[in-house]
């Protein structure tokens, strides 16, 4: 597949369009590039509406190129029973100067999984891990809020509801990416992150890695 943008035409200009559900008369035109700007703004993509190697894999036309083989958990580090949107995640990650919400997955206290950027694209969560990872992130980690110094006391806040979530998360992802290994953000930075001890999580879910 090529890149494709405004102005290009043709067979897979066409493709492109079916997979965005817009009449494929192979033009890419205005409605097309609006089309695809959308798609990409749902889907972690930078909404410039050019369709790159990103756009193609998470539109399932080509398969993902990006090698993941790292699994690697966070949490919010906020307080405790305090519900965390994603828009609010990507406010303080945009402040710090990411393009997007850097996780992939992020898991509320319902213990609903609420997608971040596409696992297409390298995730911003782990420095010198972004690129061969998927980033997965529960919200809480700390004390709750009326302890003093809350925000610097870690805590595994995980509700029954996430933990089940995140056990069902992470062993999808193995399926879907054999052999990979799962970390706690703990592992590769001076951080509490992701507050609990993943090893012992994984010996108790029953996932065996090396
Ligand atoms: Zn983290």
């Amino acid at each position: 597949m090529t890149t494709l943008k405004r102005g290009s035409s043709g067979s897979e200009v066409k493709t492109l369009q079916s997979k965005l559900s817009l009449i494929a008369d192979g033009i890419f035109g205005p409605l097309t590039e609006e089309a695809v700007k959308d798609f990409q703004r749902g889907n972690g993509l930078t909404p410039d509406g050019i369709v790159g190697a990103c756009t193609w894999a998470s539109l399932g036309v080509v398969p993902c190129k990006r090698k993941v083989d790292q699994i690697i958990l966070h949490c919010t580090a906020t307080p405790e029973g305090e519900e965390f949107s994603n828009a609010q995640i990507k406010a303080s990650h945009l402040a710090r100067g990411f393009s997007d919400i850097g996780y992939h997955y992020v898991i509320g206290l319902d213990g609903k999984v609420r997608p971040g950027r596409s696992e297409a694209v390298a995730g911003a969560h782990c420095t010198g891990h972004n690129t061969r990872s998927v980033g997965v992130c529960y919200v809480g980690g700390c004390a709750p809020r009326s302890v003093p110094n809350w925000n610097k006391k870690g805590k595994d806040t995980r509700t029954p509801a996430q933990k089940a979530t995140l056990e069902k998360l992470v062993k999808e992802l193995l399926r879907r990416y054999p052999g990979a290994t799962v970390h706690g953000h703990d592992e590769f930075a001076n951080k509490a992150c992701p507050s609990f001890d993943v090893k012992k999580w994984l010996m108790e879910v029953g996932i065996k890695q090396k």
